[in-house]
């Protein structure tokens, strides 16, 4: 069973500052046909043209209220109108995220024919969606912050086509029953038989698991109850470790804290994204998390995608 499709677009990898290769953070996850947008940093809906997706937003996570997190929805929101958009647009995001939906637009004089619907979100907020859950944590960023947990509902244990057949269950429209949870009644010579799902399905298999930062100084102890175990931990790791001091002064991660949250979370790949624009490239930021975490560190450039696949069917 191979679930629905999980892609990661890093469409803006950038620090605070942009540069003529990455842009401001935001990051697009599309999940079978749900696309949900993690910050919408400045130029968002340019990349999201190059990663030819569309515009078709479910639905908007802002991690918190700096310009580099939020600028592209003036623009996206913009667009979305002209392409006719009726569907409401929720955009979540921690304190102040009424103010901010109320002062956008105030200012953008938009005549939207669809509504910006604000919702606030705090420590162990979630929604649901189709499937999955998003949760949201507090972060250090010296400001109302969050980061994003995307997890998958468990999914169905594997399905014991033996051990069925061994119990009298012929093949065919009764195997569907069985695994869909519903218990089957069946006569095997004379005796009438009860099989429960359980005696021929395996245990249930977990989902899948993103979890994203949004800027933060290292919190990996603080969120380890819900944040354990992410197939992909997408962490801040502005500076490398000549600016550690840097990093405690500004409320930012280093790449070896984002190692270490890795390592304490028990991620099985570590993405190190907000790169800050004084580094050529990032290689001084995967050296210092590699050593800290054992696991595949990745620094993707603006429009890399990651497919996110089950751990059980590598
Ligand atoms: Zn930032
Ligand atoms: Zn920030």
């Amino acid at each position: 069973m191979s679930g629905e499709t999980l892609h990661v677009y890093f469409l803006g990898t950038a620090g605070a500052l942009p540069t003529p290769q990455r842009n401001p953070s935001c990051i697009m996850i599309r999940r079978g046909s749900d696309t949900l947008l993690f910050d919408c940093g400045e130029g968002a809906q340019q990349q999201m043209m190059r990663s030819r997706c569309g515009f078709l937003v479910n639905a908007v996570f802002i991690s918190h209220w700096h310009a580099d997190h939020f600028l592209g929805l003036f623009g996206l929101i913009q667009t979305m109108s002209f392409n006719g958009r009726t569907e409401p647009l929720t955009i979540y995001g921690p304190q102040w995220v009424h103010d901010f939906v109320a002062i956008l637009q105030q200012v953008a004089r938009f005549n939207l024919k669809f509504s910006l619907e604000p919702v606030e979100l705090g420590q162990g907020s979630w929604v649901r969606f189709d499937g999955y859950t998003i949760t949201a944590f507090l972060t250090k960023h010296g400001l109302p912050s969050l980061g994003y947990i995307l997890e998958e509902d468990p999914r169905p244990g594997r399905f014991n086509r033996e051990k069925a057949v061994a119990l009298g269950v012929p093949p065919g429209p009764l195997f569907g029953r069985l695994q869909r949870g519903d218990s089957i009644r069946l006569e095997v010579g004379d005796e009438a038989r009860e099989i429960r799902p359980e005696q021929v399905m395996g245990p249930p298999r977990p989902g899948r698991k993103i979890v994203y930062t949004g800027d933060t100084r290292a919190i990996h102890m603080n969120i380890r109850e819900i944040a354990h175990d992410p197939d992909l931990l997408i962490h801040d790791a502005t500076y490398d470790e000549s600016e550690a001091e840097r990093g405690l002064e500004f409320y930012h991660a280093t790449a070896a804290q984002a190692g270490e949250a890795a390592s304490v979370l028990n991620a099985r790949t570590l993405v190190l994204v907000h790169t800050s624009s004084r580094y050529p490239d990032a290689q001084s930021h995967i050296n210092d998390a590699k050593k800290k975490f054992s696991g595949p560190v990745i620094a993707p450039s603006d429009l890399d995608m990651i497919e996110v696949t089950f751990r059980d069917e590598i």
